[in-house]
């Protein structure tokens, strides 16, 4: 997976000479899968330029997802200047969230009426087809792809993006509930490789800005430790903030976060695929039997991966040891079930005896990456009626 940032500042663009490193064009950025398909995240100023640099790129497909992540300005500001889309040759598939008062196509349009903008929307050439999300995880351009509802105002989607053990978070526009870490953004950044977050504010600034739905460098840690990311990206630049102030800003992450970086103008960061591809041969992450399990508390929420083999996970051993920290009070238990590929009707006891546990103290059971063939069982067993199953990057 390559990932470039085209746009990074929030709000308005910033086309000032002491804003050109964090740089000044507002949300996009850039998402090469390892099968070379592409998928845009929002389509604010700077998608301008990544369309000037598609039209030299040979190795592009002619096909790319853009995922909105909500229309506010810095988000679609971009795309009437989008000139892929106005070539016939070129397909796009436009994504955003569904909402009642208004279709995801007509909010495009809306922008590009004669009254704001000189060409019609109808004048794009390129087959671009809208469909609308709501929470869930879908397969785009091969990609698993999983939307969330985050906490701005009116509205915004949140998306991880997996593709061949890579993980990609993007949650720019949230703010955190005065309770503390907004869950979901906790959900889509779990294990992320890179966890791109809206960092507008510092906390000085934060107090006059309740209720306008961003968050702080604070808050940005607080979620990268709460989610185990590997990498926290600050991105949404507040535009009254120059290169010389996040740079500030960035160092101050780094003393409590030190894999922290701030989104600069053309950022491309490059990931190896860490799983193989269906097919390709052994898996290179599937756990063995072998795997010891890990029982650990982030936050509020207990992160259980058992063994890799059913058996292990009937062990008194592993059963006590999650027991143990239940006892603790999270507010949700997580189990990550990746290379787990079969289950046990044994297996199944143990899952009841957390289940019920969870029930009886009011904590939340998610199950995440749950193979086709476990979640069957699950649906058999009638489980999934009673715990969640977050994601299923196997299906
Ligand atoms: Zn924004
Ligand atoms: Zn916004």
């Amino acid at each position: 997976m390559k990932i470039k940032f085209w746009g990074t500042r929030g709000s308005i663009p910033t086309p000032d000479p002491d804003c050109m490193r964090y740089g000044g064009d507002t949300s996009c950025v850039e998402v090469r899968l390892s099968n070379g398909n592409l998928i845009i995240l929002d389509a604010g100023t700077g998608i301008r330029r990544l369309g000037l640099s598609l039209l030299k790129d040979q190795a592009w497909t002619r096909k790319a997802a853009i995922l909105l992540s909500h229309a506010h300005w810095d988000h679609i500001q971009g795309f009437p200047f989008f000139v892929p889309a106005f070539l016939k040759e070129n397909h796009f598939e436009i994504l955003g969230q569904f909402r009642i008062d208004s279709r995801l196509e007509d909010i495009l349009k809306g922008q590009m009426e004669h009254q704001y903008f000189p060409v019609k929307l109808d004048a794009m050439a390129a087959t671009n087809r809208f469909s609308e999300m709501v929470e869930e995880t879908v397969t785009i351009q091969g990609a698993t792809v999983t939307s969330r509802h985050l906490n701005h105002p009116g509205g915004v989607l949140g998306y991880r993006i997996e593709d061949r053990g890579n993980i990609l978070t993007y949650a720019t526009d949230n703010e955190h509930p005065p309770e503390g870490i907004n869950p979901k953004v906790v959900e889509l950044a779990l294990f992320a490789d890179v966890f791109i977050y809206d960092a507008q504010y510092t906390p000085e600034e934060y107090p006059s800005k309740v209720g306008w739905g961003h968050s702080t460098w604070k808050a940005a840690i607080e979620a990268a430790r709460a989610a185990r990311a590997k990498q926290l990206i600050l991105f949404h630049h507040d535009p009254t903030h120059d290169d010389a102030f996040i740079d500030r800003i960035v160092e101050n992450a780094r003393r409590e976060f030190p894999a922290t970086l701030g989104a600069t103008r053309d950022l491309t960061i490059n990931l190896e695929p860490t799983r193989a591809l269906e097919g390709e041969g052994k898996a290179g992450t599937t756990r063995t039997a072998e795997s010891p399990f890990q029982v650990q508390m982030s936050g509020d929420v207990l992160l259980v991966t058992p063994p890799g083999s059913p058996s292990g996970f009937t062990g008194a051993e592993f059963k006590n040891a999650v027991l143990r920290e239940l006892e603790k009070h999270p507010r949700r238990l997580l189990i990550d079930l990746a290379g787990l590929r079969e289950i046990s009707s044994l297996a199944l006891g143990t899952l009841a005896v957390f289940l019920d546990f969870c029930r009886k103290n009011g904590v939340e059971l998610c199950l995440i990456h749950v193979s086709r063939f476990i979640r069957e069982v699950l649906h058999v067993a009638r489980f999934t009626t009673v715990a969640r199953i977050l994601e299923n990057d196997e299906a």
